[in-house]
């Protein structure tokens, strides 16, 4: 998790007051590889809004300063989440629209996923991370596009422990001999598919083979 701070709620509260509410403007971009640059952009309504809505929901966060990478990869309107009810790991930044999607999965859909299909209370989410500055992997069409994860608008979740020991991985799970390991990806999946405008699992490509691929974008993709 990392940076544990003094950040909460009531600083995006602070922010909530002092924003202008203009829309986010896209950085100019920047070669690839230069010096990240901390942005002085205002910080948008519907961030604003966003950072109200996790304050409203109980969750410690706090928001990132807006930074342009280069190559394109920029993290904008983003959060690093200290606590959401239930440990995450390798979190970094994310799109504040991304990370309260997510929250909202993790609590409403894997959650009471585990307890009445697993018998066992979800105890820790296990991710692959969410900000990289990459292109998209494992599709020769999109190799040249960049990654959700290089705006931190997307975050690949690998992993489930249950409060009696158990881990659910999705790379074991997805095909497991125990059919209430598959029902229950399979249910958070198409939970996820709901929420989410891109969701890839193993049944879409090899590259993901180990986790679920969830993005905060209007695409209605579900694999
Ligand atoms: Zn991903």
């Amino acid at each position: 998790m990392g940076r544990g701070g003094l950040a909460s709620g009531m600083f995006a509260v602070t922010l909530l007051l002092a924003g202008c509410g203009r829309r986010d403007e896209a950085p100019r971009p920047r070669p690839v590889g230069a010096r990240p640059v901390t942005l002085n952009l205002p910080t948008s309504r519907e961030t604003q809004a966003c950072f109200a809505d996790l304050s409203r929901e109980q969750v410690r966060f706090s928001p990132l300063p807006d930074r342009d990478y280069g190559g394109g990869c920029s993290v904008i309107g983003s959060v690093q989440l200290i606590d959401i009810g239930v440990p995450v790991t390798n979190l970094k930044g994310m799109r504040c629209g991304l990370a309260r999607t997510f929250i909202a999965w993790t609590r409403h859909a894997v959650a009471p996923a585990a307890r009445q299909i697993l018998g066992s209370d979800l105890v820790r989410v296990e991710s692959f991370g969410s900000y990289a500055c990459r292109n998209v992997v494992g599709s020769a069409a999109n190799a040249s596009r960049l990654s959700g994860h290089a705006s931190a608008n997307a975050v690949d979740i690998s992993a489930f422990v249950l409060a009696d020991g158990r881990r659910v991985t999705v790379l074991n799970g997805w095909r497991s001999t125990d059919p209430t390991e598959r029902e229950f990806l399979r249910v958070i999946h198409s939970s996820a598919c709901k929420r989410f405008g891109t969701v890839l699992s193993p049944d879409y490509n090899a590259a993901h083979a180990n986790h679920l691929h969830l993005e905060d974008d209007a695409a209605r993709f579900c694999r």
